[in-house]
């Protein structure tokens, strides 16, 4: 894992867009294979999806937003409630377009949204596949008007065209960070497993080359309460040595790791983080990473 932040950027983007316009298609172009769910029929994502891309020098967590559009209904506009708030803390928002959808009221709802957050906005153009020239650069036109852009890049999701641009563009206007996730880390991730790899992260970083990587962290529980997350994870070392020191000196190295693993979940879910972290020596065996995880969703202590 990289945990030297030294050029390398990582953080959150965000792909909005009204219904249809290949949000999921996207994502999983990006992740170069099938997680969020593809369809003719609008609004089958209500679940939000993440997926992360890793790069030689970054690391991407991409949210798909299917809930921020033109709200028809209540459903619809508890939809746009949690979309909204998913759009405030990212680093990037990404505004699809439909190229081959006449641009309208829909799209200016969801560009006026764009517009009011302060992430860098991304325009995307996407199935370019289905129109010529011409067409496009109609659609590009109409959708500048919509919005105060800072970038723009024409894709085809299905056909594969310029995801790896997309990646590289959204990549240059993340900030600076560490790479928060195993490369082979692809899946739509669990709120659980967000949780264990964030912790991790923070101990590889805080203590260096003290603790081995074999370390293992289970995130045993999280309750929500309106917006508000107490999360409960068991940090999971070989020996007393090594738990000596995550504690530290009077616990100040665990309370090092778990605050800045809390000020990275709050942003993560936008709500606020209570987070309960015990160390404890495991068994050898348990040094298995796939173990660790297994047993970190599986079992219950
Ligand atoms: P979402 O509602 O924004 O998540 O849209 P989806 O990703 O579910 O895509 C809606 C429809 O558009 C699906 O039938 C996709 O196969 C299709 N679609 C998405 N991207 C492309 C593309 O680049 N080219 C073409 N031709 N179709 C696409
Ligand atoms: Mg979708």
């Amino acid at each position: 894992m990289n945990t030297d932040t030294n050029n390398f950027r990582s953080g959150f983007v965000a792909l909005v867009g009204r219904p249809n316009v290949g949000k999921s298609t996207l994502l999983n172009a990006c992740l170069g294979r099938h997680l969020a769910i593809e369809s003719p029929v609008a609004q089958t994502t209500r679940k939000r999806l993440r997926g992360v891309v890793t790069t030689e020098n970054s690391q991407l967590i991409i949210v798909d937003t299917p809930g921020l559009h033109k709200p028809k209904d209540a459903l619809g506009k508890e939809l746009n409630k949690a979309a909204l708030m998913e759009i405030r803390d990212v680093d990037v928002v990404a505004m699809l377009i439909d190229a081959s959808m006449p641009v309208g009221t829909g799209d200016a709802w969801v560009a006026k949204h764009v517009a009011a957050s302060n992430a860098y906005h991304l325009l995307v153009i996407t199935k370019a596949d289905k129109v010529d020239a011409e067409v496009m650069q109609k659609q590009i036109d109409a959708a500048k008007e919509l919005c105060d852009f800072d970038d723009m890049i024409i894709v085809s999701a299905t056909e594969g065209f310029n995801v790896e641009g997309f990646i590289h563009v959204v990549s240059e206007h993340l900030p600076e960070g560490p790479q928060w996730f195993p490369a082979d880390m692809t899946t739509d991730v669990t709120d659980e497993e967000l949780v264990a790899e964030f912790i991790r992260e923070r101990i590889l970083m805080n203590t260096k080359e003290e603790v081995p990587h074999s370390v293992g962290v289970i995130c045993n529980e999280i309750r929500w309460k309106k917006n508000h997350a107490s999360i409960e994870a068991t940090i999971l070392v070989e020996r007393e040595g090594q738990k000596g020191i995550i504690i530290g000196k009077g616990g100040s190295m665990i309370k090092k790791i778990g605050t800045s693993a809390r000020q990275n979940l709050e942003k993560l879910f936008d709500a606020s983080v209570y987070l309960d972290l015990k160390v404890k020596v495991a068994p050898l065996w348990r040094r298995d990473q796939n173990e660790i995880r297994r047993m970190g969703y599986d079992a219950k202590e």
